[in-house]
């Protein structure tokens, strides 16, 4: 979501004039965008914003802290880092430039961390890699009782259809092949009657889309009308990204996730059986307040039923305001201990994953430049992949996988992959 934010100011400053350079130090204007979903992030945020004091006091320079962050702790930062002149919000971006200049020409500080409507209709950032995001949704209002998100997004309010559709045909035609739609939860899409699922279909529709990818679905709101629409169309990659948080009812119960252990296991089920080949990957806190040993063996035992592909793990970290701020914390040690285990447990299930892949063919979206004149691409399910071999940004190869590198697959081309109405590559292997 950040990364997606972060294109929308680079186009908003490009047009007030702003111009990009590769170091900081070159810089007039440095923005930073932060994040606030675990304390880690914060700390790592504050400590580089400190290192910036320096460049500050060099000649009329401008320093921005934008994001969740800067909705978050907006006191702080004006209070303990007075180098700092520009402090927005998530929803304070539009007027980014003017900000900047005002900051030039009157001297003063700007804090503007109102949370609105906005959704950046109207707004759509050129873009010059193979891959990239296209917001549907911005905020969220599921309140899980761990997560910051809603206090700094905002709540949850969709896109308009039209404008979606806009960006999609102007990214195509720039050249982007794989699009992934973005939202806290894009299950809750609604615009005007148009829900998820219509909106998915509408995307899937539109000339020459290659590949289409959601990004998070909700457990509680994914259902087998999404799965048939993802079955039904080929441009929409097979890759469900289902959060599980917990493999423990008890827990799932006071993290407010508004599913059980049984529902998501069935979910699961429904995806498996409709869409064999499907990649599932999830999201895990380790140690959540009042969290057994036993409960926390379910979870494992949850990845050993699924067998995820991958999986994001991290350890619980209260956030202030937040639900579960006021329970009590497990120690430390058992925390780490436990996100260990996790780690552990998945690496072993995704090498199992990539080695299942060896012998078969996969349809692969060639994104950059790896190690030793090596090629990194990516499946329709969002598995990377590495070829030894220098191939051209973009194009699009048959391969099959022959070996694991670590967790890596590592494959031969085999053909060339031309869809039908969608020039891929030239060159025939
Ligand atoms: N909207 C998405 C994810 C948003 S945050 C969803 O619902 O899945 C991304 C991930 O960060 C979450 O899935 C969760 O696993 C993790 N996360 C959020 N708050 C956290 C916290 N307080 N401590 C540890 N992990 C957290
Ligand atoms: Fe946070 Fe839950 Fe919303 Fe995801 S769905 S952003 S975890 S509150």
């Amino acid at each position: 979501m950040n990364k997606n934010d972060s294109s929308i100011m680079n186009f908003i400053l490009e047009q007030n004039g702003c111009i990009a350079v590769d170091e900081p130090q070159d810089a007039n204007v440095i923005i930073v965008n932060t994040c606030s979903v675990r304390s880690h992030a914060e700390k790592r945020a504050l400590g580089y914003i400190a290192t910036l004091k320096n460049w500050r006091k060099k000649g009329k320079r401008v320093l921005g802290v934008v994001g969740c962050m800067a909705e978050r702790l907006a006191d702080t930062l004006t209070k303990d880092f007075p180098h700092v002149d520009l402090i927005l919000g998530p929803d304070s971006y539009r007027n980014i430039g003017t900000y900047i200049d005002d900051v030039y020409s009157r001297e003063t500080k700007i804090i503007e961390t109102t949370l609105s409507e906005e959704t950046y209709c109207g707004i759509y950032p050129e873009r010059s890699a193979v891959s990239c995001f296209v917001s549907i949704m911005r905020g969220c209002g599921n309140f899980c009782s761990y997560c910051v998100v809603p206090y700094v997004r905002g709540k949850a309010r969709s896109r308009p259809t039209d404008d979606i559709i806009r960006e999609i045909e102007m990214l195509v035609r720039s050249g982007v092949k794989d699009i992934t739609l973005l939202g806290q939860n894009v299950n809750e899409y609604s615009f005007n009657n148009v829900h998820f699922a219509d909106l998915l279909r509408m995307c899937a529709n539109i000339p020459r889309v290659f590949r289409l990818r959601f990004l998070t679905s909700h457990p509680k709101d994914m259902n087998e009308a999404l799965i048939k629409v993802v079955k039904e169309h080929d441009t929409i990659c097979e890759w469900f990204h289902l959060p599980l948080q917990s493999g423990n009812t008890r827990i799932l119960k006071l993290m407010n996730r508004q599913y059980t252990k049984d529902e998501y296991l069935s979910l699961v089920d429904k995806i498996k059986k409709t869409i064999p080949e499907a990649t599932i990957t999830t999201d895990i806190i380790a140690g959540f307040p009042t969290e057994t040993d036993e409960e926390f063996q379910e979870t494992i035992s949850v990845m050993e039923k699924v067998k995820f592909d991958d999986a994001y793990m991290y350890c619980y970290s209260p956030r202030e305001g937040t639900r579960a701020y006021g329970y009590p914390s497990l120690p430390e040690h058992i925390i780490k201990a436990r996100l260990e285990q996790l780690i552990d447990f998945q690496n072993s299930v995704t090498i199992i994953r990539a080695r299942e892949m060896i012998g078969r063919k996969y349809e692969v979206l060639f994104e950059g430049k790896a190690k030793n004149n090596a090629t990194r691409g990516k499946t329709k399910g969002n598995k990377n992949i590495i070829i030894e071999k220098e191939i051209t940004r973009g194009e699009v190869h048959q391969v099959v996988i022959r070996e694991v590198r670590g967790r890596t697959p590592v494959g031969e081309l085999i053909g060339i992959e031309k869809r039908s109405d969608h020039e891929t590559c030239s060159t025939i292997y």
